[in-house]
């Protein structure tokens, strides 16, 4: 890898789905096969430049569907797949957790059953490479102190929503399965994503949106809250990197370093919207609303990226402020289509 094989990239119609089958397709001459069930967070424009390209094939469809997923592994014959399929906003895995069950842990489950009994039917040479990466998140080891060291992959899972408790058992069962069906799997515990088409419910986003619609930005307690942002390419460029040297059985973590508050982020974003002139002022006050804190609402997220850094000298090439920049720029181009 990863040139020439087929990969099967399931929740391909979501953000950072789409933003890997862009960076593959721009990059490699890879297959890639798209499985999406195209709920409310997917989007197809974010697939636009690709999706007409012969190596690319679009499928409607879940990853609980056995007899969908069984077609489509006989017909394509995959030797990589990434599991980024997943129901993934915090709050809405606070009013209604059982979405979150049903897709991170139901069927994530019937997914993994479905490509076990593909994968033990494959010849000697096939099952060696085979490789299943399932795309998860930091948020699955809990927060940690201000003066903690960043977790590494042998901190505990300690998951605080409905959300990262879902991811935290769809990891536990690839980990099981490896152990148990010497199942190909391997987990990514990346930190948070920025980027174009991120879906508008997200933070970023909507920091972006608010500011431009002139309507003031919802923060969370007193918005000290520290996340680990990363640019959503940094974070493809590890997955193609753990597709082709990471180890079965493991997880990686993937993180920027680049730890700040939620009021740090709103003062980045008001920095990179002046210099567009579309705002006047970057003074964070007259911008934001303090809303109660949100449930079991995780302070810090700091993950130790070593790991993969050593296993592939992979490392983010996106600066910050330039993240924020094509961020920006992406949701001023689509602000522009719809009007
Ligand atoms: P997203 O919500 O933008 O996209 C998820 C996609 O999965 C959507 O297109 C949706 O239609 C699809 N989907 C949902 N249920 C499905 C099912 N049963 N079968 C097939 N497709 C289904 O999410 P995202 O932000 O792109 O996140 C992708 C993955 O990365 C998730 O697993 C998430 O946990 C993980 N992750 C996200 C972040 C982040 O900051 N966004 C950080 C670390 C890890």
């Amino acid at each position: 890898m990863i040139n020439s094989e087929t990969i099967l990239v399931t929740g391909g119609g979501g953000f950072i789905g789409s933003a890997f089958c862009n960076y593959i397709v721009g990059n490699l001459q890879n297959k890639i096969i798209i499985l999406d069930k195209m709920t409310y967070a997917s989007n197809l424009n974010s697939l636009k430049n690709i999706i007409k390209n012969k190596n690319v094939f679009f499928i409607k469809g879940s990853i609980g569907n056995k007899n969908l997923v069984k077609n489509l592994l006989r017909k394509y014959s995959p030797q990589y797949i990434v599991n980024f399929a997943a129901e993934t906003h915090v709050d809405n895995s606070i009013s209604n957790p059982k979405d979150f069950i049903k897709t991170n842990i139901v069927d994530t489950h019937q997914f993994l059953e479905t490509v076990l009994q593909y994968y033990q039917k494959l010849g000697k040479d096939k099952c060696s490479s085979f490789k299943f990466l399932q795309i998860s998140t930091d948020e699955v080891y809990g927060d940690i102190d201000i003066d903690e060291k960043p977790v590494d992959e042998n901190s505990p899972y300690k998951p605080s929503s409905p959300y990262s408790a879902s991811k935290a058992a769809g990891d536990h069962l690839v980990k099981a399965y490896f152990r148990t069906f010497n199942f190909p799997g391997l987990i990514s515990n990346c930190s948070n994503n920025f980027g174009p088409f991120q879906h508008h419910e997200k933070f970023v986003p909507k920091i972006i949106n608010n500011i431009l619609n002139g309507k003031k930005i919802p923060i969370y307690g007193d918005g000290s809250q520290i996340r680990e942002w990363i640019f959503v390419d940094d974070h493809c460029e590890a997955v193609k990197n753990l597709l082709k040297y990471g180890k079965i059985g493991e997880n990686y973590n993937v993180g920027s370093g680049n730890e700040i508050t939620n009021l740090e982020l709103v003062k980045n974003i008001l920095i990179v919207l002046k210099t567009f002139s579309l705002v006047k002022t970057t003074n964070v006050n007259n911008y934001v609303e303090f809303i109660d804190d949100r449930l079991g609402h995780d302070k810090r997220y700091s993950i130790n990226s070593s790991k993969i850094k050593k296993l592939c000298n992979w490392n983010i090439k996106t600066r910050f402020e330039e993240g924020l920049n094509l961020t920006i720029s992406s949701i001023i181009n689509s602000r522009r289509e719809i009007a």
